[in-house]
């Protein structure tokens, strides 16, 4: 019996629907399958793919067993005996099939039962493999993001309260396995991860691979619920051994973020933000660590965002709402005043006065530091052109980020300013926080090169809060070290942080440099700080930083001179 035997017992609109249903995709094939005889039918591409012997076979069943994944055959069985006894009249199923070579191959099973010669229920329908369609992954065996959005969009609609959770997983150091090793080796690494995190999980539960290295564990199932930490656990654990067993040829970690309630009225595109956030989180913290979502740390992280809309209109608006404020640096032990340090301020119609400890490292991030940065030198440089007008030797300290180091030309940027304001090189001080400091970078120590050629002088700020390591102040020849409040303030409680600040201030200046010490806010303070002897101070003490026209009524009596 062939195709033509089957087609001839049936209606003419009945052949009509089956062309349909084959010609929906070049990627599937054919199938009838005969319910009363248990004859199974495919067309000659099937038998390529799959471990089919013939075109034509006579028992199903055997079949079956041995195309189909052996968990999902129960449900296949079930599928089909309905249509066998006239319940339903249409199939349609997604489920495992192994291919010739033992892969897992997800597939979409779609027919319908027709009644052909003899009076025999046929199902004639089609195969079509979901990778083909990129809702499955033939790598990993497991279905797609594509498959994973409209399933969840269906689960958070029917039935959201089922959902125990859901968990992204990330490789952490994905990148650097395709990059060193090569993408064959990354394949393994996804496919073995697979094999982990299916083996964490009851078959009931659904892993599907999204975009690149992440993985997705959604728990809806009537299993016995494990929770999101022991399959976490686990997922580490066989991961660890199996590094073990191929003796840690490669080895690579995982981080993952889990979503636990609120399911209700969400979309699969909310999930996968709120997913995605919280991966994020874990890989924030240090990697290799599993984060569990929390909401107010998402409502902040939405607020930075925002914040960061605002800093970019700001930047765009001319500036709006930025101010430079100057601090006085006094000599010491005379106490005059050199100079003062610029501090960015920023009053927002939004959210008021933000400390620049919150809206610096987001202007940091957005990359916008670097034309914040640019506009804080140039206001700096004309005021202290300006000033130097009443204290001659006038110098002005600007705070430097790393960001604009490595991402702009900041020598550039640097001498245009002094070019254009027409002040002395030697009146601008640049700042730099010790903890950005990578010290193999030859583009940096070139630059750094470059400064000193110029004549612009570097202070090494926040001593005392990273490594205050004195290699770093040689190989940035910083001329001043700024040692930070938080030391001064325990250099005051404890005798054995006074003594190191002591040697530490001896140190520098038998290396040629200055020492400014800063954060003095009260009159015993600096009694005891002199004694330590640095050279210059900053602190509430003698001045807050504050608006230019405020420090130059403070500082310069300006309306009475020059
Ligand atoms: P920083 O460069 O170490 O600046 C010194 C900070 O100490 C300033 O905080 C200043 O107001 C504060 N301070 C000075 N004297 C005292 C004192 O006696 N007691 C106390 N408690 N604090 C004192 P501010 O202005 O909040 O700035 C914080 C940080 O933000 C700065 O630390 C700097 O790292 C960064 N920053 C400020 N403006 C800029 C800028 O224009 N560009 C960049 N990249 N960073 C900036
Ligand atoms: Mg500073
Ligand atoms: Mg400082």
């Amino acid at each position: 019996m062939g195709y033509l035997d089957i087609l001839q017992g049936m209606s003419l609109e009945q052949i009509r629907a089956v062309i349909e249903v084959i010609q929906q995709s070049s990627d599937s094939f054919l199938f009838i399958l005969d319910l009363n005889t248990d004859v199974y039918m495919v067309s000659e591409k099937a038998t390529k793919r799959f471990p089919f012997d013939d075109t034509v076979m006579e028992n199903s069943t055997e079949i079956f067993k041995r195309v189909v994944y052996p968990s999902d055959y129960a449900m296949l069985k079930a599928d089909l005996e309905k249509c066998a006894s006239g319940e339903q009249d249409t199939h349609a199923l997604e489920y495992r099939w192994l291919d010739r070579k033992d892969r897992v191959v997800w597939i979409s099973c779609q027919g319908m039962v027709v009644t052909g010669t003899e009076g025999h229920r046929l199902l004639v329908g089609r195969v079509s493999e979901l990778g083909k369609k990129a809702k499955a992954d033939n790598l990993t065996g497991l279905r797609r993001e594509a498959r994973f959005r409209l399933n969840a969009e269906a689960l958070l609609r029917d039935r959201p309260d089922t959902i125990r959770y859901m968990m992204r997983i990330g490789i952490d150091n994905f990148k650097e396995i395709n990059e060193k090793e090569g993408v064959e080796a990354g394949d393994e690494v996804l496919q073995e991860l697979a094999e982990c995190i299916l083996n964490a999980v009851d078959e009931k539960v659904d892993v599907y691979r999204l975009m690149a290295d992440e993985f997705m564990i959604v728990d809806a199932s009537d299993t016995v619920p494990k929770k999101p930490r022991a399959v976490y656990n686990q997922i580490q654990k066989t991961i660890a051994h199996t590094a073990k067993m191929k003796e840690y040829s490669r080895f690579y970690t995982v981080s993952a973020g889990v979503v636990e309630k609120d399911f209700k009225g969400r979309s699969a595109e909310e999930v996968m933000r709120l997913t995605e956030f919280t991966l994020n989180e874990a890989k924030r913290n240090g990697r290799n660590q599993m984060a569990m979502y929390n909401q107010a740390s998402y409502d902040e992280y939405l607020k930075r965002l925002d914040m960061r809309k605002a800093l970019r209109r700001a930047v765009n608006h001319q500036f709006k709402g930025f101010e430079v404020y100057y601090q006085p640096i006094v000599s010491a032990p005379d106490y005059h005043v050199v100079g003062a340090e610029a501090l960015l301020r920023w009053h927002s119609e939004e959210y008021g006065n933000v400390s620049p400890a919150v809206f610096v490292p987001i202007l940091e991030e957005s990359g916008l530091i670097i034309p914040v940065g640019r506009h804080v030198l140039w206001e700096a440089a004309n005021i202290c052109k300006k000033w130097q007008a009443y204290i001659p030797d006038f110098h002005v300290n600007v705070n430097l980020s790393y960001v604009q180091l490595y991402r702009s030309d900041l020598m550039k940027d640097v001498e245009k300013c002094i070019q254009e304001v027409g002040i002395d090189p030697d009146s601008l001080v640049l700042e730099l926080t010790e903890s950005g400091y990578i010290e193999t970078d030859e583009r940096i120590k070139n630059l750094f090169r470059e400064l000193k050629e110029k004549k612009i002088d570097l202070a090494l700020d926040d001593f005392g809060t990273g490594y205050s390591n004195m290699r770093y102040l040689k190989e940035i020849e910083a001329k001043t070290v700024k040692i930070d409040r938080s030391f001064v303030v325990q250099a005051l409680q404890n005798e054995y942080d006074y003594s190191i600040i002591s040697h530490i201030i001896d140190m520098v200046h038998s290396l040629g440099s200055y020492v400014c010490m800063e954060g003095i806010e009260e009159k015993e303070e600096l009694n005891k700080m002199m004694k330590t002897k640095p050279d210059m101070i900053q602190g509430y003490y003698f001045g807050r930083p504050s608006p230019a026209d405020q420090f130059e009524e403070t500082f310069l009596q300006i309306k009475d001179s020059p």
